[in-house]
């Protein structure tokens, strides 16, 4: 179970809001008209009927408060690294392939020797796409990108509480950090829990250290286009003696279930 993405979580989709006023400015959002294929995953306009925004203030499920940052269990102490040896840059720097932070999936300090043109402090500066939160049918809600992503852009943070370690039950919306560190966004998180598996995701979850604190991003795999459903691959272990879980991903390679 140490490789676990998450823990199981319970068939979903029913008891979307019935709020119309909050839906209001929602429907100006704009769904490409791309015919509907498996490998793209284009959300079909009815299913976005309810759309739930990180940046609406409706509580659109009593079980779940979004929060503004992970809630450790105990103090972190602040670790910024040495700055790197980046120079200015137009095309702007602190970059793959250039900056040797980004090569160790570490974050800049507050001070980047580039300054405003460092592009290497995505999670602590909260670079995130519009997501909203819809109704994926068999696979419960989903969560949906609203603006394009180019490949290798952080899409959201995975936001929850820490909790000691993963014990035997499964857990829903678990993500392990760094060893035995990991956050559960059963209660408190970011829309990123709403993420849901394929076997052919769009996205990534990647470890960075910020502050010298682990923090998962999700990252856009490929370009994603406006309107396209978000998915990582859970990389769930299967458990002896236990069900697996079944995957309606819809991609052609799908195996079925999501446990391998
Ligand atoms: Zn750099
Ligand atoms: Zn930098
Ligand atoms: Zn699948």
């Amino acid at each position: 179970m140490d490789d676990c993405e998450q823990g199981v979580r319970p068939p979903r989709g029913a008891g979307f809001g019935d709020d119309m006023e909050s839906k209001g400015k929602l429907l100006l959002v704009r769904i490409p008209t791309v015919s509907l294929t498996k490998s793209s995953y284009f959300v079909a306009p009815s299913q976005t009927a309810s759309l739930h925004t990180e940046q609406d203030d409706d509580n659109f499920d009593d079980e779940f408060i979004r929060i503004s940052d992970v809630e450790w269990a105990e103090r972190r102490l602040i670790e910024w690294p040495d700055p790197c040896k980046c120079r200015p840059d137009r095309n702007g720097c602190c970059v793959a392939e250039k900056c040797e932070l980004v090569a160790q999936q570490v974050e800049c300090p507050p001070e980047c020797p580039v300054g405003a043109m460092c592009r290497n402090k995505r999670i602590q500066n909260k670079q995130w796409k519009k997501v909203g939160v819809f109704d994926a049918g068999l696979k419960g809600r989903g969560l949906m990108v609203l603006e394009r992503c180019k490949r290798g852009e952080l899409v959201i943070e995975y936001l929850g509480v820490e909790v000691p370690r993963q014990t035997s039950e499964p857990m829903q919306y678990l993500l392990r950090l760094d060893g035995n560190v990991h956050i559960d966004a059963s209660h408190r998180g970011s829309l990123a829990r709403y993420i849901n598996h394929s076997c052919e995701p769009n996205c990534v979850v990647e470890r960075w250290r910020v502050a010298g604190v682990t923090r998962a991003g999700i990252f856009a795999k490929r370009v994603i286009r406006e309107g396209e459903e978000l998915t990582f691959d859970y990389q769930w272990d299967a458990v002896p003696g236990r069900d697996k879980t079944p995957c309606h991903c819809g991609a052609r390679t799908c195996r079925q279930t999501i446990q391998r």
